[in-house]
C-alpha cells in the first residue's frame, strides 16, 4: 500500500467523525494532555477516565500538582496500579516546575528527559501540544501498521522498534500531526482492534494481513519473560487496646514504594499451611513469640501479577498481647477507621477499607 494513501484515507476517516471524543482531546495544554498520557498508559479508556477527571479537580495546573505531597498522589492514584507512574509523575510535575519555569518544553529530545516519558508520550504531547510531526508509536499503532504494511517483527525487539518508528515517520502528516496519531490511535482501538472489524475498513483492499490470511500473526508476539515468584504474608495485627493496626510505608528499591502496608513476613517458597508462619524465623524476627500472639483468622491465598512479578498473598489476622519491640521502630499504629485514608497496594485494599 502506498504510505500516501494510508495517511490521506485515515485523516478523511477521522474527518467523518470517527475520532473519540475524551476530556483531555479537545485542548492544546501540554499539561493535561501530560497528565491523560501517563494515567492511560497501561490503563483502559474507561478506567483512566475517572482518575483523569479527579487529578483535574484537585490540582488544576502543573503548578498545583507540583506541590503535592507523594502521599496525596499516591492515594489519588489508589486502584491504577503500577505506582511507580504515580511517583515519575510527581517527578515530572516538580522538574518542569523547577527547571522549565513550570512549562513544559516543546522539542520531543527535551521530553524525553524528563521522569516517566517514554518515546510515545514525549511524542504524544509533542504532536498534541505543539504541533511537532512525531510519530506517537504505541500498541495500538504497532497492530495497525504490522497488519496494514506487514511488518513482521516483535516491536518491543530493537530492530521492530526501529521499523515501527521509521514507518510512522513516513507516514505521519507534516501538516496535521496531532489528528494523524489521535488517528492511529482511535482506528486501532475500535475498528482494527486485536479482532479487527475488516468489513468496515478502509483499508481492506490493500492490507497485507487481510489478503494474506495472516491477521491472528501480527503484531508479532514477544515470547512472555517468565515472572519471578514471591511469597507475602500479611500480619493484620489486632492490638488488645482497642481497634489499633501496626502498618507500615514500603521503601524504595521495590514494588509498591510509599505505599502502605500490614507487617509482612516474605519467604522464599509458599508454606503448606499459612499456619505455620509461626515456626518460621521471620516470624521471631518479628519479635511475635515475645508477645502473647495468636493467629485468630486466615484469609484464602490469592495471586497478584504485576509486570515482572508473580505476588501469592496470604493475609492472616493475629492478636497480640502487646506491640512487638521490633515494629514499634518500623510501624506506624493506626485505628481500624484510619486505615482506608491510606494509600495501599491493590490486593490489600479491601482488608483495609473493611468496615
Ligand atoms: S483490513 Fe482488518 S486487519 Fe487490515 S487494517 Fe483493516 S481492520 Fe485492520
Amino acid at each position: 500500500m502506498k504510505e500516501k494513501f494510508f495517511t490521506r484515507t485515515l485523516l478523511q476517516w477521522a474527518d467523518e467523525g470517527n475520532l473519540r471524543r475524551l476530556p483531555w482531546k479537545e485542548t492544546k495544554n501540554p499539561y493535561l494532555i501530560w497528565l491523560s498520557e501517563i494515567i492511560l498508559q497501561q490503563t483502559r479508556v474507561e478506567q483512566g477516565t475517572p482518575y483523569f477527571l479527579h487529578f483535574r479537580k484537585t490540582w488544576p495546573t502543573l503548578q498545583h500538582l507540583a506541590k503535592a505531597k507523594e502521599d496525596q498522589v499516591l492515594k489519588a492514584w489508589q486502584g491504577l496500579g503500577y505506582y511507580s507512574r504515580a511517583r515519575r509523575l510527581l517527578a515530572c510535575a516538580k522538574r518542569v516546575q523547577d527547571e522549565y519555569g513550570g512549562r513544559f518544553p516543546r522539542e520531543y529530545e527535551e521530553l524525553l528527559k524528563l521522569p516517566g516519558i517514554g518515546p510515545y508520550t514525549a511524542a504524544a504531547i509533542a504532536s498534541f501540544a505543539f504541533d511537532q510531526a512525531v510519530p506517537a508509536i504505541d500498541g495500538n499503532a504497532h497492530r495497525l501498521l504490522a497488519r496494514v504494511f506487514g511488518i513482521d517483527l516483535p516491536p518491543h525487539s530493537a530492530e521492530g522498534k526501529r521499523a515501527f518508528r521509521q514507518m510512522g515517520a513516513r507516514l505521519i502528516s507534516k501538516e496535521r500531526p496531532a489528528d494523524f496519531n489521535q488517528a492511529v490511535m482511535d482506528f486501532a482501538s475500535t475498528v482494527c482492534k486485536p479482532k479487527p472489524l475488516c468489513e468496515n475498513c478502509p483499508f481492506s483492499q490493500a492490507c497485507t494481513a487481510l489478503l494474506e490470511n495472516r491477521i491472528a500473526e501480527l503484531p508479532r508476539k514477544t515470547p512472555p519473560k517468565e515472572k519471578k515468584k514471591r511469597f507475602f504474608y500479611y500480619l493484620f495485627i489486632h492490638l488488645p487496646f482497642g481497634k489499633y493496626h501496626p502498618i507500615r510505608q514500603r521503601p524504595g528499591g521495590d514494588i509498591w514504594q510509599g505505599l502502605w502496608e500490614f507487617p509482612l513476613i516474605e519467604l522464599p517458597r509458599p508454606l503448606k499451611a499459612a499456619r505455620q508462619i509461626t515456626r518460621t524465623r521471620a516470624w521471631k524476627e518479628l519479635g511475635l513469640p515475645e508477645v502473647a500472639a495468636r493467629i485468630c483468622h486466615v484469609h484464602p491465598p490469592l495471586k497478584h501479577l504485576l509486570t515482572h512479578r508473580e505476588l501469592h498473598i496470604q493475609v492472616l489476622e493475629v492478636e497480640a498481647q502487646a506491640l512487638p519491640e521490633p515494629l514499634k521502630t518500623t510501624c506506624l499504629i493506626t485505628d481500624t477507621k484510619n486505615l482506608p485514608t491510606f494509600a495501599w497496594p491493590k490486593p490489600l485494599e479491601k482488608y483495609a477499607n473493611r468496615k
